[in-house]
């Protein structure tokens, strides 16, 4: 007989959160497009009447369960983005005007959240440095709610000490929050290891398809539930065909995220031998400042690895780097990530182009990086289309 409690990984990422007894026998969930369900009053209150915006309809606990058994949490609030599950966790958390210690390398979006709108909110924040716990603990103050942190920072790859934030934000009870769409529930699961808050953006890989927009929230149902109100009164929840496409991505995550991390692994490694790159950013590497952090922490396991995003910067700087994006063939220059497909894009013009010229030179953003997103292509073919774009900026 199966034990639920011990099925693996890629057992869960198929069947976890689909409706038992299946609804008139779909093996795929069918999607509830209707938003008015019939009522004879019997709904104890606003938030438990059936209704798309209140995250209660058959798609919403489908998806929800899935990631939640990913994570090996107890609950999981889909949203309609990323930011949206940021935005909303942030609100919460930080209500009535609390103060954040924030890792000072954010994605852009977030950076641009905390450092324009929380104040408006009559909410602040400290930037730390990831790699100085003293600081952490200089900026702490009598106001100071919680910590947060990425599992992998975007575009430069490092990876901070996760269980020192998680040691740090208990001993000072804190609320420990972290994004983790870069490394997803495969490579490492926050809540497991001591997280109060995961935060996804499931635009990327966990839908894996570059076709939709969504998000989630993972937690306790305790630690979520002020969060999943204001998330029914903000209206960040995810349409149900929205669920739906998410939940078709996620049932080959595990897959995916294998060839992810090889394919990048395989590049990263490339791309340090040509002689025309001055620096490669990937966790993978054993020139990577935090490579042991990172082996402990993404590594372990039948599943590990170390992402599927790297960045790099060339001799020829800018210039070089324009003309090597206008050479590759394959993979597509856009801002996204997490897709099947390879991505490049040129941070300081996309993810990064809201931060100023003086913040993006503060995190080591330089207008010449690359980064890489790198899809599920074979990797042969990703590695000659680099190599010819690069030596044909020369
Ligand atoms: N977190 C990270 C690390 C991201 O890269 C992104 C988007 O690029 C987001 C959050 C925001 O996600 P979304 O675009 O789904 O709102």
């Amino acid at each position: 007989m199966v034990e639920r409690s011990k099925l693996r990984v890629e057992t869960l990422a198929v069947h976890a959160g689909d409706p038992r007894p299946r609804i008139e026998g779909a093996a795929v969930p069918p999607i509830f497009q209707s938003t008015v369900y019939e009522t004879l009053g019997e709904a104890e209150n606003y938030h438990t009447q059936i209704y798309p915006r209140l995250n209660n309809l058959p798609n919403h606990l489908a998806v929800g369960g899935k990631i939640a058994a990913l994570e090996k949490a107890e609950q999981a609030l889909p949203t309609s983005s990323g930011m949206a599950a940021i935005s909303t966790a942030l609100l919460s958390v930080l209500e009535g005007g609390g103060h954040l210690l924030v890792a000072d390398q954010l994605y852009g979006g977030t950076h641009m959240l905390v450092t324009s709108y929380l104040d408006r909110f009559g909410m602040s924040y400290d930037f730390i440095n990831p790699e100085n716990p003293t600081e952490w603990r200089e900026k702490i103050r009598g106001d100071t709610r919680a910590i947060y942190v990425e599992t992998i920072t975007n575009p430069l790859c490092r990876v901070i000490d996760l269980s020192a934030v998680v040691n740090f934000a208990r001993e000072h009870n804190l609320v420990s929050m972290i994004d983790a769409t870069f490394t997803t529930p495969i490579l490492y699961r926050p809540i497991e290891s001591g997280f109060d808050i995961a935060l996804h953006s499931a635009t990327k890989y966990m839908n894996g398809h570059s076709d939709l927009v969504a998000g989630a929230i993972v937690g306790s149902e305790k630690r979520l539930a002020p969060i999943s109100l204001l998330l029914n009164e903000l209206g960040g929840t995810l349409d149900p065909h929205a669920c739906f496409m998410l939940h078709r991505g996620l049932r080959t995550l595990p897959l995916r995220m294998e060839r992810h991390c090889q394919n990048a692994l395989a590049l990263a490694a490339f791309l340090e031998e040509h002689s025309s790159v001055t620096r490669v950013n990937y966790p993978g590497l054993k020139s990577h400042p935090e490579h042991e952090r990172a082996d402990q922490l993404f590594n372990g396991g039948s599943h590990g690895g170390f992402g599927g995003m790297l960045s790099f910067e060339l001799k020829g700087g800018t210039s070089a780097a324009c003309q090597v994006l206008e050479n590759l063939e394959l993979p597509t220059p856009g801002p996204s990530l997490g897709g099947v497909e390879t991505l490049v894009t040129r941070p300081a013009t996309t993810s990064h182009a809201g931060l100023s010229p003086e913040e993006r030179a503060r995190c080591g953003i330089s207008d010449g990086l690359i980064r890489v997103s790198v899809g599920i292509e074979a990797v042969e073919d990703l590695m000659t289309d680099f190599g010819a774009a690069i030596d044909a900026a020369r």
